[in-house]
């Protein structure tokens, strides 16, 4: 991008130029809806209404790094270091995945479960802190923690905390082996989202997800694809209320499997739910013991 522009049009009709090669002039159309309300905090109509506005120096180079990644196939949020999640902000960056839809529905699933009552959460393998955040930010009364086994991604999930004007205790832990040192309360909910995509998937995954996200937040063997599920379960046992409720996000592929491994792990009620492309998505089931 070197030619000189001076207005939000022109920028936008560059961006436009340098993309359509690339991209299907709708998501060229909603990049530039993203990048312009990043840059500027514009809405898609206050952009046009300002579309003569000057653009600075400061913003044409970050707007000609944004054009330049997505060239590459580099996801936007990614570009942008921000997403949106249950109508919050997040910041993000390589070292967590970019939330999804999905990760929202069981998001809400919760919440419209522990509306009431003050519940006491731990949210593993929080990642971006997506779950943690929006549990703390929409259960009034909520008491929520999070772990993550990389220090990086909790760096971003106590921003997002922040940001979001929500208290979130965070722990490093690596739940495959976890450490007793660390004094949890018995938690009322416990949820998580952890990596199920198996390896053999990966020639169907899209490759700019391959390419950009954490391989760490991602992957399990083939032969061992429920090998969190199996460490969670066994936590859960130990640090669940009676009557508490353990929540998975889970691979479409899975829900049968994990299904019958919270059934033979102890818990009761186990309930599969399926989000909204009909995929099995989410299970979730309570501890009696
Ligand atoms: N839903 C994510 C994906 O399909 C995977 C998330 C995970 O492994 N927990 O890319």
């Amino acid at each position: 991008m070197n030619t000189p522009v001076t207005t939000i049009q022109d920028c936008i009709n560059l961006v436009k130029k340098e993309l359509q090669t690339t991209y299907p002039d709708t998501e060229i159309r909603s990049f530039i809806n993203l990048i312009f309300g990043h840059l500027f905090s514009y809405s898609p109509s206050q952009l046009y209404i300002n579309q003569n506005q000057a653009v600075s120096t400061n913003n044409y180079e970050k707007l000609a790094t944004i054009t330049e990644g997505l060239k590459k196939y580099r996801p936007i949020q990614y570009l942008l270091g921000e997403t949106e999640f249950y109508g919050l902000k997040f910041k993000i960056g390589p070292a967590v995945l970019i939330p999804r839809p999905e990760t929202e529905e069981l998001v809400q699933w919760i919440i419209e479960s522990f509306r009431d009552g003050n519940p006491t959460i731990l949210d593993i393998g929080t990642g971006s802190g997506c779950i943690a955040v929006s549990l703390a930010k929409f259960i009034q009364g909520s008491k929520v923690f999070a772990l993550d086994v990389s220090t990086y991604a909790l760096e971003i999930a106590q921003k997002n905390a922040r940001l979001n004007k929500t208290t979130v205790s965070f722990y490093v832990d690596d739940i495959l082996k976890p450490q007793t040192k660390i004094n949890l309360p018995l938690f009322d909910c416990i949820v998580s989202n952890p990596p199920y995509v198996k390896e053999q998937e990966k020639e169907l995954m899209q490759k700019n997800v391959l390419d950009n996200e954490p391989h760490l937040a991602l992957f399990v063997p083939d032969n061992d694809a429920l090998v969190f599920y199996h460490a969670i379960c066994n936590f859960a046992k130990q640090h669940l209320k009676k009557g508490g409720w353990l929540y998975f996000e889970i691979n479409e592929q899975l829900g049968e499997s994990a299904v019958e491994l919270m059934q033979t792990k102890g818990f009761s009620n186990v309930e599969l739910k399926k989000d909204l492309f009909d995929k099995d998505r989410m299970v979730r089931g309570s501890w009696k013991i």
